[in-house]
């Protein structure tokens, strides 16, 4: 399992609904709705802090 990094959703591989790369990762998305966001500011939600919304 992946990790949407916009929603923090747990996303399978293999179901995603969208995936975006970005500086050689690949980033998997619930729904295009969350890589449009991703991809307008990825560095948002790559350098966002885990404290915010932990499980
Ligand atoms: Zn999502």
């Amino acid at each position: 399992m992946a990790k949407d990094p916009v929603c923090k959703m747990n996303v399978d591989e293999k179901r995603a609904a969208a995936t975006s790369e970005y500086k050689g990762k690949t980033y998997y998305f619930c729904a295009k709705v969350c890589k449009d966001k991703f991809d307008k500011e990825p560095e948002k939600f790559i350098n966002k802090k885990k404290s915010e919304r932990s499980l």
